[in-house]
């Protein structure tokens, strides 16, 4: 893929800061027309979509739908219902020691923001935020992943078709790329992407303090408590774990079950894994296969760190790696160091609810976390002495799904959020202003005031 050079990107970024500075993009209707011909562009080329994501991933079309085109249009929709909203100058209330002011918050946005995108959800992921940098007014540079070349070429090609460079553009290509960009003086980043160039990220932006949101992975530990509801943790489980071959930043990582149930949901597991792909799921034309060589060498070599219990069958010409199950894994092998990111479920199990907590709390805080129980206290446990970034009660993925819930990493797996609003807020500044009355003034701040200290203490005590 032909990369951008550091000339490219700076003449797309100057021609961008030059249209910002119009004043054209923060108008409302502007922003709404924007994305409503977001959403048509989107429809126009449904197709298109699906045919790349099967190309680049083998994505069936239900998952295409579902998790990169029909979660895009639901976070448009929902933006653009309630945008004129979100626009308006929040009023505060005034400190008594400001009386007779009046204090308000005014979203503005940051100006030219740059979103890099990873290669496993290659279209939702760098659209869905391109959808809050629009909502708040700004132009946006959005860097697809390289690995995911042909859907890489169809975001180019269809915001194009929709938008000028200098309102919204697209650069191709990968590191080189990447770094020319971050190089530029853009007025926000986001990054969704690994934790090892999330800091290559970070550092590249303290050098221009551009404030920064990093959407990043890790390893989200899946409990499965003695109480819970079996057969429908295995389904939620086995849903999570291999959708897209495992290939979700919040898919389930690793199990952590009860040892009273672990027989039983291995074996529930079992039959929902044959249920959902069939006896041969590497040979289901809508089971995905992994990325590229890279991915797949590295994921193949976690085969060895346990006992496969179930699944291992691989295919070294079409990169698929059937779902595994793998008992008997050490806490310190590299499939329970790293981040599989793949259709690869080491079990580990725990006979006390502290147990599973010490084990969780004694690693990288995780970007997702799932329980089952149907307990509340142990609800409370879990939800209150571990620090996660997300994550569900008797579900996998299902809170990334819905545009009520921010969200985002904490620690190691990311920091700051967005969907919904919270996209809204990540890409504006909140602006205070405190408008002050010329109708009186209170002389005691000013150092020639009498008693200037005595009414100052006695207001501020
Ligand atoms: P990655 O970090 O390798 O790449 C992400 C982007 O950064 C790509 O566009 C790539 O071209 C660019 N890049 C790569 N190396 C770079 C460098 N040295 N300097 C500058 N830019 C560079 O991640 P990936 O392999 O595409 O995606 C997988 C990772 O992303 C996993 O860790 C996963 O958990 C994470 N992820 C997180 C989320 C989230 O929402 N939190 C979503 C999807 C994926």
């Amino acid at each position: 893929m032909k990369e951008a050079s550091a000339a490219e990107v700076n003449q797309i970024l100057q021609n961008q800061k030059f249209y910002f500075a119009s004043q054209e993009t923060k108008s409302i209707d502007f922003r709404l027309e924007q994305l409503k011909k977001l959403k048509a562009g989107v429809k126009m080329n449904e197709q298109k979509i699906v045919k790349a994501l099967a190309l680049d991933l083998n994505k069936s079309e239900l998952e295409s739908y579902s998790t990169e085109i029909g979660i895009l249009y639901e976070e448009i929709n929902f933006t653009m219902k309630r945008l004129r909203k979100w626009v308006k100058p929040k009023k505060v209330r005034t400190a008594l020691t400001h009386t007779g002011s009046k204090g308000y918050i005014l979203p503005e946005p940051y100006g030219a923001v740059l979103i890099i995108a990873p290669w496993n959800y290659p279209f939702q992921l760098a659209l869905s935020p391109l959808v809050g940098a629009i909502a708040a007014g700004n132009t946006a540079v959005i860097k697809p992943s390289e690995l995911t070349s042909n859907v890489s070429a169809l975001i180019a090609d269809i915001l194009q078709e929709l938008y000028p460079s200098s309102y919204i553009a697209v650069a191709e290509g990968g590191v080189s790329t990447s770094q020319a960009l971050l190089d530029q003086p853009f007025d926000y980043i986001f990054f969704t992407g690994s934790v090892r160039v999330g800091k290559v990220v970070m550092e590249a932006a303290s050098k221009k303090l551009t404030p920064v949101t990093l959407e990043l992975g890790g390893k989200s530990p899946t409990i499965v408590h003695e109480d819970a509801n079996i057969r429908l943790a295995a389904k939620r489980i086995v849903f999570g774990k291999f959708m897209n071959a495992g290939q979700t930043c919040i898919a389930p990582d690793y199990l952590l079950v009860h040892t009273n149930v672990k027989a039983a949901l291995i074996e529930a597991m079992k039959v929902t894994i044959k249920e959902f792909y069939g006896e041969q799921p590497i040979e289901n034309s809508s089971y995905s296969k992994i990325v590229n060589g890279h991915h797949y060498n590295r994921l193949t070599g976690y085969l060895n760190d346990g006992t496969i219990i179930f699944g291992g069958e691989k295919s070294d010409d079409k990169n698929r790696i059937a779902p595994t199950l793998l008992d008997k894994v050490s806490p310190d092998s590299p499939v329970m160091t790293e981040e599989i990111f793949g259709p690869i479920f080491p079990v580990m199990e725990y006979t006390s609810l502290n147990e599973a907590i010490t084990f969780i709390n004694s690693r990288p805080k995780p970007l997702a976390l799932y329980l089952f129980t149907q307990n509340k206290e142990t609800e409370d446990q879990i939800t209150g002495r571990v620090s996660f970034g997300g994550g569900c009660i008797n579900d996998a993925l299902m809170h990334i799904a819905t545009p009520y819930l921010p969200f985002g990493g904490v620690g190691e797996s990311g920091m700051g959020n967005y969907h919904g609003k919270y996209s809204f807020e990540t890409f504006s500044h909140s602006k205070s202003v405190l408008k002050q009355t010329n109708r009186f003034d209170f002389s005691f701040r000013y150092p020639s005031a009498k008693n200037g200290l005595k009414l100052v203490k006695k207001l501020l005590k």
